[in-house]
C-alpha cells in the first residue's frame, strides 16, 4: 500500500489527483486549509472511507498545523510515501508592469509556492525517510523556467516557481545518497481556478498522467524537471 499526502487537495489538480490515486487503490492523506468547505473532497471521503482517503486540515503557511498533521501521520500510518506539494497561488492578474505590483503579492507567492513547500518538505522528511521508496513531488509550471523566459508576464508566480526548482534541485542533491526522490513536474495547462477556463487540459487529464510518473519514478529521475508523462528536457530549467 503507498500512502500520498498532498497539499491543497480540496479542488483544482490536487483535488484531481487524490480521486485518481484512490481510484488506482493508493491510500491519501488530503489536506486542505478548510475541510468544512471542501465539498468534493467530502464527497470523495463517503466514497473512499478512511483508512483510503482522510482529510487533515492544513495550510501550508501553519508550522503549527503542519506540526500537527506530521503527528497525526505518524501515529496513524506511520511513514509516507510520496508528499505532494500541490498548494500554489497566482497572486497577480499576469499582465502587471513591475511598478504596478505590490512587494506584497511577491510575499504571497513567495509564502505559499516556496517556503510552504519548504515547510511542508522538512516537517514531513522523518516520515518520507520511513520509507522504502520515498519521493517528494513538487507540483512547478513551465513559467519557473528561466531560459525559457522571453516576457515579463507573471512576475511574481513565474519568479516563485523558479525558485521552486532550484528548492527542488538542491533537494534532490541533498537526499539522492538516501535515495529520496525530488522532482519538479509541471502538470500542463490545466482548466482550474488558477488555469481558467481556456486551458488545454481537464484536471482529470492532467491527474491521470501525473499519477502515472510519480507512481513510477525512480531515483535516476531525481533531480531533474519533468512534464506530466515523466519526460525531462520538455521543460528548461
Ligand atoms: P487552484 O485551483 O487555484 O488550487 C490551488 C490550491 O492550493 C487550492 O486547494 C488552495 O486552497 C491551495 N492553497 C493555496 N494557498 C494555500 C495555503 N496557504 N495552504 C494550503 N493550501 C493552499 O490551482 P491548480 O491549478 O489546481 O494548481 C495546483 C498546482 O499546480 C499549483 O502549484 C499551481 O501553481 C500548479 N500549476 C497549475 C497550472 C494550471 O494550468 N492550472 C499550470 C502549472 C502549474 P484554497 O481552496 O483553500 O484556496
Amino acid at each position: 500500500m503507498t500512502t500520498i499526502l498532498i497539499t491543497g487537495a480540496n479542488r483544482g489538480i490536487g483535488l484531481a489527483l487524490t480521486s485518481e490515486f484512490l481510484r488506482q487503490g493508493d491510500q491519501v492523506i488530503a489536506t486542505a486549509r478548510d475541510p468544512k468547505q471542501a465539498n468534493d473532497l467530502n464527497a470523495l471521503a463517503v466514497e473512499y472511507p478512511a483508512p483510503a482517503l482522510r482529510i487533515e486540515q492544513m495550510d501550508v503557511g501553519d508550522t503549527a498545523a503542519v506540526e500537527r498533521v506530521v503527528a497525526s501521520v505518524a501515529q496513524q500510518v506511520g511513514v509516507l510515501d510520496v508528499l505532494i506539494n500541490n498548494a500554489g497561488v497566482f497572486p497577480e492578474e499576469g499582465d502587471e508592469r513591475l511598478e504596478e505590483l505590490s512587494l506584497g503579492q511577491f510575499e504571497t507567492a513567495f509564502s505559499v509556492n516556496v517556503v510552504g513547500t519548504a515547510r511542508v518538505s522538512q516537517l514531513f522528511l522523518p516520515l518520507v525517510r520511513k520509507s522504502e521508496r520515498g519521493r517528494i513531488v513538487n507540483i512547478s509550471s513551465g513559467a519557473g523556467s528561466i531560459s525559457d523566459k522571453t516576457d515579463s508576464r507573471h512576475y511574481c508566480y513565474s519568479v516563485s516557481k523558479a525558485a521552486l526548482n532550484q528548492l527542488s534541485r538542491a533537494l534532490a542533491a541533498e537526499l539522492k545518497p538516501e535515495s529520496i526522490v525530488v522532482v519538479p513536474i509541471t502538470p500542463g495547462w490545466v482548466k482550474t481556478d488558477m488555469g481558467g477556463e481556456l486551458a488545454e487540459l481537464t484536471p482529470e487529464a492532467s491527474a491521470a498522467s501525473l499519477v502515472k510518473t510519480i507512481s513510477k519514478l525512480t531515483i535516476k529521475q531525481t533531480g531533474l524537471f519533468l512534464d506530466r508523462h515523466g519526460r525531462s528536457g520538455v521543460y528548461n530549467w
